[in-house]
């Protein structure tokens, strides 16, 4: 499969051909032959908005997991509240991703399931909804085997999601198995199929152009809060001294 938003519609062209059902996290007991479509953002919350538009062209709902401790977005930005909302607006679920590397040792001791709750507190109070569902940023194994029960959320790492569920992922932006062969062979009653939607664009790049345009878009972006911030920025840095570094 390509990294293309063409390959992703296609990607849901076949799910639907295929006899799946799409379901979310909550919903889908009971449904025979279904797949639950996971984003987790875990960088860069406009790609989001892009993979949601996709899917609300297909009639296809999905769950989209936002970082609350994230180094790159900020979930109460304006902004990032903006496109969120937009994403909620396309019909699709919001759940919590949880980094457990936020935490140092000490805090992860003192109790991760108070930290998850923390967090969905904080996801709630932004976004002004209800937050029920987590996944797990860079789970580790520790956190995985404790196959955590995290009282009114539902957790995308429980046993349920693996064992019962046929598990693919584009994780470092490789599909360790065909993902197309999967949909296509009948061997799975249930599929759950993590993508990023930051690997995707309309034409293919690679993995290293991939993350060195988006290292290299950062001055750009960071040139237009700090104008929306500092009166007449132009007089002191001109977005061209910016625009040129950031070209890659
Ligand atoms: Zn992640």
């Amino acid at each position: 499969m390509r990294f293309t938003y063409d390959s992703y519609y296609s990607l849901l062209l076949l799910i639907k051909e295929s006899g799946y059902e799409f379901a979310n996290f909550d919903d889908w007991e009971g449904k025979k032959q279904c797949v639950v479509l996971r984003h987790d953002i875990d960088y860069d919350i406009s790609k989001a908005v892009e993979m949601a538009e996709i899917e609300k062209n297909e009639d296809v709902k999905s769950t989209y997991f936002l970082l609350v401790s994230s180094g790159l977005y900020n979930i109460h930005s304006k902004e990032s509240r903006k496109k969120i909302r937009h994403i909620i607006d396309c019909g699709h679920s919001i759940g919590l991703h949880f980094d457990e590397g936020a935490y140092t040792t000490e805090e992860y001791r003192e109790g991760i399931l108070n930290k998850i709750l923390c967090e969905a507190s904080i996801l709630e109070n932004a976004i002004g909804q209800s937050i029920n569902i987590v996944s797990m940023h860079r789970p580790s194994r520790e956190i995985l085997e404790k196959n955590l029960k995290i009282p009114g959320m539902i957790n995308a790492y429980d046993n349920t999601f693996f064992k019962k569920f046929k598990y693919i992922s584009d994780s470092r932006r490789n599909w360790r198995e065909s993902v197309e062969e999967i949909i296509t062979s009948g061997k799975y009653e249930r599929l759950q199929i993590l993508t990023h939607a930051f690997w995707y664009m309309e034409e293919e790049k690679n993995l290293h152009d991939t993350i060195k345009d988006f290292i290299g878009s950062a001055n750009i972006q960071r040139y237009g809060i700090y104008k929306d911030n500092f009166t007449n920025l132009e007089s002191v840095v001109k977005f061209e001294e910016i625009a040129d570094e950031g070209q890659c």
